[in-house]
């Protein structure tokens, strides 16, 4: 039996804008408030795990651990077959640059591993997404959204962000750099873990 969530101010583990305010919308209809980690100016817990849950652990628990509230924590990222399905968590890190990330050298460098090992298309992948609901009497639920797909080159597309442009998801000829926004937001890995989450603790 999932727990739910009663209370009415709930905890997001982020220090970015942008999730903090996707997050609130989707849980608006819900009557839940949300307040950020970062507007609270919590640190930063450091991300060691090694897997997709164990980092979103790690930030749902300290988040509730340190205000006694409810904590939602989310990670991310895009697991390629035939590199042992890396970059995984560290799909951000690897378009880490001394002046910020740098996602076209990123997807860059996906390419010339794959092209190093001749992997053999289609390049198949998958997009993640992990939400962690943690009280603070320790009690978590884990929520896991995929989106399966294959990684393409060139890159293809304006829209979205991240690894967007080399990602075609399953069904579709476009990748999601060339998918409009509301369209790739209603079948991606984010909106399948958010679906799991509002059955299993909201609705
Ligand atoms: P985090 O979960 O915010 O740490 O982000 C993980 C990384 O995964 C991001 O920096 C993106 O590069 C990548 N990522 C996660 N979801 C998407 C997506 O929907 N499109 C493109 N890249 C994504």
């Amino acid at each position: 039996m999932t727990r739910r969530f009663e209370g009415d101010r709930l905890l997001v583990a982020t220090h970015n804008a942008g999730k903090l305010d996707e997050i609130t919308s989707l849980l608006a209809p819900y009557g839940v408030a949300t307040v950020s980690a970062g507007a609270l100016g919590l640190p930063e817990p450091v991300e060691n795990g090694t897997t997709f849950v164990e980092n979103a652990r790690i930030k749902a628990h300290a988040g509730a651990k340190a205000t006694g509230l409810v904590t939602l924590s989310d990670d991310s990222g895009i697991e390629i077959d035939a590199l042992d399905n890396a970059p995984g968590v560290y799909t951000a890190d690897w378009a880490e640059t001394p002046e910020g990330r740098d996602f076209v050298m990123a997807m860059t460098k996906t390419q010339q591993m794959l092209e190093a090992k001749n992997a053999p298309h289609p390049r198949r992948a998958r997009f993640c997404c992990t939400l962690v609901m943690a009280w603070p009497d320790g009690h978590d639920e884990v929520f896991a959204g995929v989106m399966p797909g294959q990684v393409v080159w060139p890159m293809r597309g304006q829209q979205g962000h991240g690894y967007d442009p080399i990602f075609q998801p399953e069904g579709y000829s476009i990748t999601f750099g060339e998918m409009d926004q509301a369209e790739k937001n209603r079948i991606s890995h984010r909106a399948d873990a958010f679906a799991k989450l509002i059955k299993g603790c909201f609705a």
